[in-house]
């Protein structure tokens, strides 16, 4: 075998790992080798006319759920779309309470089986939560981690710096590389308006089984 070969069969092997650890707390979870393949998986649990929300993701740009959800095939909550103004886009956000799909990634996947996000407005939190009447989640490889420690640190050093070099956002984590409280307790951080960790949420179980799905690949995807 190659080393990447290799380095794929080791992640494979976690990402086993973690699929068992997310079905005991009544998650769905799937592994999809390609890209192509999350796509098609991903695009499976939905209906044509649906309506559909979603998070916030550069990996739903990646693998190209994003450009599907605009296909016209779908009733798509499309916050962002181009001339909205901010009201508007607020009420796309808060529609999406009733949405019959929800996709997100998520910011860490521990191999315990949680899902770990963290938030500034909210409005992806809350929906994994409650309201949507699916979520489906869809995570490369890059955000497996061992355990909430791990998912904590990896927000703090990976995920929140890239979003606010991406928002070219004012704060700390956006000049340094890493947040203001790294290696400090959980929730510490930055203080001011730019602030985009706010609102930190553990998925630790699904009371109602098939409402959330996981998507893992082998594959690099997002932050
Ligand atoms: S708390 Fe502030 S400094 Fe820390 S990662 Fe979040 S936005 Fe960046």
């Amino acid at each position: 075998m190659t080393a990447a070969e290799l380095r794929k069969a080791n992640m494979e092997e976690k990402i086993k790992r973690t699929i068992a650890a997310l079905d005991r707390h009544n998650i769905d979870a799937y592994y999809a080798e390609t890209l192509e393949d999350v796509s098609k998986l991903a695009m499976s649990f939905v209906e044509p006319g649906s309506s559909i929300s979603c998070g916030g993701s550069e990996t739903l740009k990646e693998c190209g759920i994003l450009e599907k959800l605009r296909s016209g095939e779908y009733n798509f909550l499309d916050r962002r779309a181009e001339g909205l103004s901010r009201e508007q886009s607020e009420e796309l956000e808060r529609s999406a309470f009733f949405a019959d799909v929800y996709f997100t990634s998520s910011n860490a996947i521990t191999e315990n089986g949680e899902l770990y996000n963290v938030d500034g407005n909210a409005n992806r939190v809350a929906a994994i939560c409650y309201g949507p009447k699916k979520v489906i989640v869809i995570a490369g490889a890059n955000k497996l981690v061992r355990d909430l420690d791990e998912a904590a640190l990896r927000v703090k050093s990976i995920a929140a710096p890239c979003n606010t070099q991406r928002l070219n956002m004012d704060t700390p984590c956006q000049k340094l590389g890493e947040c203001a409280g790294i290696g400090r307790r959980m929730t510490d951080g930055c203080i001011g308006a730019q602030r985009i960790c706010c609102q930190y949420l553990v998925t630790g179980y699904q009371r109602k089984r098939g409402r959330i799905h996981v998507i893992l690949t082998a594959e690099t995807l997002g932050y």
